[in-house]
């Protein structure tokens, strides 16, 4: 038999995809109830079929993330601030993530890669806060993180640090000693932004996890995605918004769905959504009522939707 020739080179994008399996962790596995097929946990991060489905508008980049590399794994989008994105890999794979088809193979921060981003981030004094993110920052050891969180303490300019991660939810024994003390040593203020969209995300662990970081001075915000059959209701958004409080973390952004291709069944009408965040707003105070935006390729800051933003 003659050997096998692929009928046309493999791309950054099919990588990607191939990539893109199915991905959770052991305490997430627990939460999900294999009973209901219409298990807003399961449907976050099991396959679904609709994913090969090709639809107008949904395509691999959809927030302009590509255009908006300033050095192989920096991402400079918005005035003041920057991510820097330490690793491809994540705890759990998210059905709905807008950079799953992110080329990371091209952004991977070896040794020198990783000086030249932080080189680029102290020499642009305009930059204020740098953003960790990935992939999910919070997989790497704690060893690496408070090396790269240690280098980033030496930018005279910056003033913050924020870290986005699922990490506290679907893996909150990450959250450990090292990660704490690292984060605890940060000569600013540090800003967690973590990532939950359903209430039953959010467990005695995940309390712990939040209550270790909160003692370390860091300050607990959350972003979730509107997505239909997980939060699409008031009564999710609502008992949502309400947990992650009782678990010391604000609600922070609701966000539209990034039209991502692969992820078109998770869409849900904008005027809903307006809907959806006016009527819990009429249920709970204000500072329980996340901002609901949308990302806008070449915006300059992410853009309010509807009577809900302020
Ligand atoms: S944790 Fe974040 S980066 Fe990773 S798959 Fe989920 S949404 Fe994407």
């Amino acid at each position: 038999m003659g050997a096998i020739i692929p009928d046309k080179p493999e791309t950054s994008q099919s990588r990607a995809d191939r990539d893109f399996v199915e991905l959770t962790t052991p305490l997430l596995d627990s939460l999900i109830d294999t009973q209901d097929p219409a298990d807003p946990l399961a449907r976050q991060f099991r396959f679904d079929p609709r994913e090969a489905d090709e639809v107008p508008g949904f395509h691999a980049d959809p927030v302009g993330d590509l255009a908006a590399t300033a050095v192989p794994g920096v991402l400079h989008k918005y005035h003041g601030r920057a991510l820097l994105v330490l690793t491809g890999a994540c705890a759990v794979h998210c059905r709905y993530c807008f950079r799953r088809h992110f080329p990371y193979d091209e952004q991977r921060l070896d040794e020198p890669a990783l000086q030249r981003a932080i080189a680029y981030l102290r020499d642009d004094a305009e930059i204020t806060e740098v953003i960790l993110s990935g992939g999910d920052p919070l997989v790497l050891s704690s060893r690496r993180l408070a090396a790269v969180i240690e280098a980033l303490a030496a930018i005279p300019t910056l003033r913050r640090l924020r870290i986005h991660s699922r990490i506290p939810s679907v893996s909150p024994e990450r959250v450990d000693a090292r990660l704490c003390r690292a984060l605890a040593d940060f000569p600013h203020p540090v800003v967690l932004v973590a990532h939950v969209n359903h209430a039953r995300e959010l467990t005695g662990e995940s309390r712990a996890a939040f209550d270790r970081l909160r003692s370390a001075g860091v300050t607990l915000l959350n972003q979730a995605v509107l997505l239909a059959g997980v939060n699409d209701s008031v009564d999710a958004l609502a008992d949502l918004s309400e947990r992650l409080f009782d678990q010391g973390v604000l609600p922070y952004y609701l966000h539209q769905l990034d039209p991502v291709a692969g992820a078109a069944h998770f869409a849900v009408d904008r005027q809903e959504g307006e809907r959806l965040v006016v009527a819990v707003r009429d249920r709970l105070p204000g500072y329980l009522v996340p901002r609901y935006v949308i990302e806008v390729a070449g915006e300059s800051s992410k853009t309010p939707l509807g009577p809900a933003n302020g």
